[in-house]
């Protein structure tokens, strides 16, 4: 395995540190799932999409066909990392549009699907963002349980039911939605199919849900008889399970390096204050627990570094990652977890006041990734799902339920 980065995503790097000089105010911070919240900060969001998607990295690893840049792998991770270390806004084209609907779409869309949508999400415009409609009210990690119901009628499906959870979708202009296609179907993964609905429909109501930071983050979603045409169906009916399986694994696999980003950052800055810091007269980075419990999530964070390279080089050598995506995400949610809650204590009573108040430190940096941490474990299928497919799919161990 090489773990050198090449020149020319080394040399990415360089023209991205310029971008951000150029294009984000100096003191810029934003947290993940933030920018979606305040118009303001969505505006702005979006002006940097359609200038990401000028220079090409907006949807740099599509193929050229597709309005990408055909980038490497490795170029695809410099960028997503840069963009995490400096909350670069506006990267995703809302929830999954480039990370899982696009490549998706190349996979398993019809031509006249590949060449409406896609295009859209990589001109950074407003009518390329997208939204995931999966979860419902019983069904999360239980996937297969959906009951979002369809009935075709004529030229037309007819759906029914509710989602939840759906990040982004007061913003979306598309919703990639599950639904249930055969109700009757003897296993219950083989009567899933995936619309493409546009979000101006008639008959969809969405309400807003506040995550525990106050940002208006994700919504429920109502579907009352709304009519999509047939032609929005991707790939068979029916077949849903399949490509929805393919579309989770590029969810889990493609967020890392943006994770690692974020977390570098945060890290570095925490590693400022400590240096800077005297408490009861004398240097925070002299305290034996807390220079020990540093080190541990500087390991971490190498070992996170290094998940992340191996599955770039296997992607770039063109070997699919199965189980590494879940082994992936189950690290990053127990060192989010690990490291927000060190970072809490060590800045004590500042982690209480609020993110815009002028006691904070590190810009409220610290507050958001532990505020942000709970929720990022459970969104693309929890640690414990995690575990379970490596468990299922890496070890041959049976099915745990
Ligand atoms: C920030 C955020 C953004 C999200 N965005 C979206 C979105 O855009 N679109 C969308 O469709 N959904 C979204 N979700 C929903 C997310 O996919 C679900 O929360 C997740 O799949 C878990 O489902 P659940 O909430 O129903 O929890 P449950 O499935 O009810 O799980 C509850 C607990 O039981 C555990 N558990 C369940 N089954 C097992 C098992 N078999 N073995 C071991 N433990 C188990 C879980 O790990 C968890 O701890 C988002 C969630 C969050 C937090």
């Amino acid at each position: 395995m090489d773990f050198q980065i090449p020149e020319k995503a080394e040399a990415l790097r360089k023209d991205i540190r310029e971008f951000v000089k150029a294009e984000l105010p100096e003191d810029w911070v934003a947290g993940i799932l933030e920018e979606e919240s305040r118009d303001e900060d969505w505006a702005f969001a979006m002006s940097i999409s359609k200038k990401l998607a000028q220079k090409g990295w907006l949807t740099m690893a599509w193929p050229k066909e597709y309005g990408g840049g055909s980038a490497s792998h490795w170029e695809q991770f410099v960028y997503r990392e840069e963009a995490g270390y400096w909350s670069i806004p506006g990267t995703g084209m809302g929830i999954g549009a480039i990370d899982w609907v696009g490549p998706c779409l190349m996979l398993f869309g019809k031509d006249e699907q590949r060449k409406k949508y896609i295009p859209l999400i990589a001109s950074g415009e407003p009518d390329g963002v997208w939204c995931t409609g999966y979860s419902e009210p019983n069904a999360g990690s239980d996937f297969a349980n959906i009951q979002t119901s369809v009935v075709k009628e004529g030229n037309s499906y007819l759906v029914n039911g509710q989602k939840l959870w759906t990040s982004c979708a007061h913003r979306a202009r598309w919703c990639w939605l599950a639904v249930r296609t055969d109700p009757n179907a003897k296993k219950k993964q083989h009567g899933i199919s995936l619309l493409i609905v546009d979000m101006k429909s008639p008959g969809i109501t969405i309400r807003p849900l506040y995550n525990h930071a106050g940002f208006h983050s994700f919504n429920e979603v109502f579907f009352d008889d709304v009519r999509i045409p047939a032609e929005n169906l991707v790939g068979d009916e029916n077949r849903g399970w399949y490509y929805l399986m393919q579309a989770l694994s590029f969810e889990r696999h493609t967020a890392f390096p943006q994770y690692l980003g974020t977390c570098r950052r945060v890290f570095d800055e925490l590693a400022s204050y400590v240096r800077g810091t005297i408490e009861d007269g004398k240097p925070l980075s002299q305290d034996p627990i807390v220079r020990r419990r540093f080190a541990e999530i500087a390991v971490e964070l190498e070992v996170m570094k290094m998940l992340s390279y191996e599955i770039t080089w296997k992607a770039d050598q063109g070997i699919i990652p199965i189980y590494e995506s879940s082994r992936n995400k189950a690290f990053l949610d127990r060192l989010l977890e690990r490291f927000s809650i060190f970072g809490m204590q060590i800045i004590g009573a500042y982690s209480q006041v609020e993110l815009d108040s002028k006691w904070t430190k590190l810009q409220g940096r610290m507050q958001r990734l532990y505020l942000t941490f709970p929720g990022l474990a459970c969104a693309g299928g929890t640690s414990e799902v995690q575990k379970n497919i490596i468990g299922q799919f890496k070890l041959g161990l049976p099915r745990s339920y």
